[in-house]
């Protein structure tokens, strides 16, 4: 039912204020979110309804024994209720394919962008 708010089921992530029509948003469409959930930072979002989310990790290097940073960018659907801007920090959760090269959606914005970053 597109018309309902629907509880994605992750602790600490408020439903957005606005309700919209997107089939492919978790909170009013019907996708659902299943497997990894992650935080990261909207890079860019020149494409229809989807974000560039960059993610920073740190990686042992056996041989160094040292960490060492390593990042990945991963394509997330940007709900028109939610409309994360880059800058922000969100929660993105896995769902199932939905589009060739998505299978993740921003569940919420935990950060927006502060004036000045
Ligand atoms: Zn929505």
């Amino acid at each position: 039912m597109a018309s309902q708010v629907r509880n994605v089921g992750i602790p600490g992530v408020e439903p957005p204020k606005t309700v919209c029509s997107d089939k492919k948003c978790p909170w009013h469409g019907d996708v659902r979110v299943r497997g990894l959930i992650l935080r990261g930072t909207v890079i860019k979002t020149k494409m229809q309804r989807t974000a560039v989310v960059e993610r920073e990790y740190l990686y042992y290097d056996k041989k160094y024994k040292r960490y060492e940073k390593r990042r990945s960018r991963i394509h997330a659907h940007n709900p028109p209720c939610i409309n994360a801007q880059p800058g922000d920090e969100v929660i993105i959760g896995e769902t199932r394919p939905l589009a060739k090269t998505v299978h993740f959606v921003i569940v919420g914005v935990v950060k927006r962008r502060t004036e000045g970053s």
